[in-house]
This record gives C-alpha cells, structure tokens and sequence, in this order.
C-alpha cells in the first residue's frame, strides 16, 4: 500500500522533502512507501526532483500515475526493495502548476457561466496553459470580458479549500462542476476530493492549488484558436511574464 500524500496536503505548493522505503522497482520507476509527489493527469504534469540515497543524488523526471506513483529514474540498477530514499521535489516547478491549475479551475468556472461553456480538455505547463471550450454559441466569446472577470477573482483574496465529501453529496450538489467523469471512477471509492473556490467554483479534483487566490498572478490570454464546430482553444500566461 502506497500513501499519497499530494492528497492531504493543501496548499499544493512548497511540497516537504520526505523519506519512504523503496516497495518495488520496475523496468526504468520506483515505487514508494509513501510520495508527495502529483503523478501526472487530469491536464497537469507530475512531479520531477532528486532523490538521496547513500550519500547520493539522483534526478528523477515526471512522476506517473495508475495503480501507484511511479517515479522514473535513469539509474534504476542502483535502487533495490527495502531502500530507504530521501525525496525532494522541484517546489518551484510544482508550485507554477498549482498556480496554473487553480487559474484553470477559475477560468473554467467563469467561461461556463459567461457562455455556458463547457470545458473539454486542458493542458497545463510552467509557461502557458491551454484549455479547450465547447460553446453553446462561440460567437458570443470574448477575451477582455474573461480576463477582466477572471483576474478579479485572482486579487479578491478568496479562500481556495480541499474536502473530502461522500460520492453520492457530490453527484447530487446543485452547484457541482465537472461530475460526467464520476462514472468512471470504481464504485468502491466512496470519498472524493472536492476544490472549493468560494462561491466561484466546486469541482471534484486531485491536482494541487494554491491556498488563496492572491497567490496567483493576473493571467492574460495570448492566443484563441478554433478547434472546430462550436469549439475554441484559449492559451493564457501570467500577465507579468508576457513580453
Ligand atoms: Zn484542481
């Protein structure tokens, strides 16, 4: 059994060193007792970092999901069973995409009750992040109108906060986002992680965020691209790092 320890650790950003024992060694991963480390999905990359072990550090690159985290690492002859490593993961890369992602969700929740707009795929990194919208009518779309709505939520200061709330309260929540994918999650999980940004968004979720929305910096949205019948993709940076 694997704890994973992204999931209780609100805010996502500055995530701990830790140690944990080496449960099993694949081809080119190690799978740990326990990791801190976000296996990548859901449109946010996973974890990258070092790993100590006798005296030595080993990078490790994106960190993986599935059945348990797996962390690759190119040595991976130098690891064995029962090890024990000490784990540090890039805070400053983690702590770009906690603020990416929460930018996202509130992105997301605004374009959805500006334009009814549905959102069906994202993909986030260090420096842009995409997101693709289905429109009921895309001509009604407009980016100042977004960007200004969505970077005064950013300096409101509003709570952003983690539940754990029983499966059936979040399918049947009136203000629920995003529940179309609950389907398949198996039904022995009865828990969910719900992100709450007070009263602009509520979403099942297991990325990282950050705790407040005054961790974010204003968003501008660079690029608008049709990616078919009733469909834009949006590409937006933090406005501080545009040039
Ligand atoms: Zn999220």
């Amino acid at each position: 059994m694997q704890e994973r320890l992204h999931m209780s650790h609100h805010p996502g950003t500055d995530p701990p060193p830790f140690e944990a024992s080496v449960i099993d060694v694949t081809d080119d991963s190690l799978i740990l007792s326990q990791s801190y480390c976000y296996p990548r999905g859901g449109g946010q990359p996973g974890d990258t970092g070092l790993f100590i072990h006798d005296g030595i550090g080993r990078g490790f690159s994106e960190t993986l999901g599935g059945e348990f985290i797996r962390h690759p690492v190119d040595e991976i002859t130098d690891f064995s069973v029962g090890d024990e490593v000490r784990c540090v993961i890039d805070g400053e890369r983690r702590n770009r995409h906690a603020k990416m992602h929460t930018a996202q969700h509130i992105i997301s929740a605004l374009a959805d009750d500006l334009w009814g707009a549905e959102t069906v795929g994202n993909q986030i990194s260090t420096e842009y992040t995409r997101i693709d919208f289905l429109f009921p009518n895309r001509d009604e779309y407009d980016s100042e109108t977004l960007a200004d709505a969505v970077n005064s939520v950013i300096g409101s200061g509003t709570l952003v906060s983690v539940h754990e709330w029983p499966r059936d309260a979040v399918r049947e929540h009136e203000h629920m986002r995003h529940t179309n994918f609950m389907e398949r999650i198996p039904s022995f999980i009865t828990e969910l992680r719900v992100v709450e940004i007070e009263g602009i968004d509520l979403c099942p979720c297991a990325g990282t965020h950050v705790g407040s929305t005054n961790d974010i910096e204003p968003i501008v949205i660079t690029n608008v691209k049709s990616k078919g019948a009733g469909k834009f993709r949006i590409t937006y940076q933090f406005e501080n790092e545009t040039l």
